[in-house]
């Protein structure tokens, strides 16, 4: 089995201070598994704090978007290289968020994971459906959709440094997870389509679930192999919640 991996999302939340704190709190009850690797992912001004806090630990630094480009005019943007010399070993893409509140499109998406590899990064491309798209029966084709737009031309190479979350927008923030087999379904789906267009590196693509993952779901959640890990929100922002779900895994 892949080693899972879970990783805090802590949006816009955290000055750098309260950052610190924070990441002190989580290594003060972090217990990680051998098979197990954890990441944060704190908002861009306290990666470099965070950074100093956890070097030398097994805790791993994400930032939560990147550019696609290297360097130039852009302003109020920060370049994969940048995140890179920072530290940081991974970057959430294409989260719901940004595609609904800030217009990320599939095409921006596909830039931003190119441009993260290029950088040495490993991008955690999110996909996942609306409640509508679910209801009228599309979760397949919107998932399969932004997985094959999100990855195009990505090499079988480089698709080994990718990780995907399975993110229902349904289930983000809502307290209402997905049913393990609802998740199971899907991380299924998206094993095939990987398989199918890249081969056999496709399955050995980490699918991480994200929505309201807490320590009271995660013992079930993870009772199923297809469910490579976890991308946490709220409740990564709880250390002893955090600890809990990392432990759990
Ligand atoms: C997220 O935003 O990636 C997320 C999964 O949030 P929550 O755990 O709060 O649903």
């Amino acid at each position: 089995m892949l080693p899972r991996l879970i990783v805090g999302n802590w949006k816009m939340h955290k000055t750098v201070q309260e950052a610190c704190e924070l990441v002190q709190a989580v290594l003060a009850v972090l217990k990680l598994p051998q098979h197990v690797e954890a990441a944060v992912a704190p908002p861009f001004t306290a990666l470099h704090a965070v950074g100093e806090v956890i070097a030398g630990s097994p805790l791993r630094l994400a930032a939560q978007n990147v550019c696609w480009e290297t360097e130039g005019a852009f302003t109020g943007e920060i370049s994969p290289h940048m995140l890179h010399a920072l530290g940081c070993q991974y970057v959430i893409i294409g989260h719901s968020e940004r595609r609904r509140l800030f217009g990320e499109t599939d095409a921006m998406i596909n830039k931003k994971v190119k441009a993260a590899l290029q950088s040495a990064l490993s991008p955690i491309l999110c996909v996942g459906e609306t409640f509508e798209e679910r209801e009228a029966g599309d979760t397949e084709q919107i998932v399969q959709r932004q997985t094959v737009q999100g990855l195009e031309g990505i090499s079988p190479e480089d698709l080994q440094r990718v990780t995907i979350a399975y993110e229902p927008v349904w289930a983000i923030g809502t307290g209402l997870a997905a049913t393990t087999t609802q998740a199971e379904a899907v991380h299924q789906m998206i094993h095939e389509t990987l398989r199918h267009r890249w081969g056999e590196s496709g399955a050995h693509v980490r699918i991480l679930y994200g929505g309201s993952v807490t320590p009271a779901n995660a013992p079930e959640l993870f009772q199923s192999a297809h469910i490579n890990g976890a991308l946490v929100g709220k409740a990564c922002l709880d250390p002893d919640a955090f600890a809990m779900i990392i432990r759990t895994a």
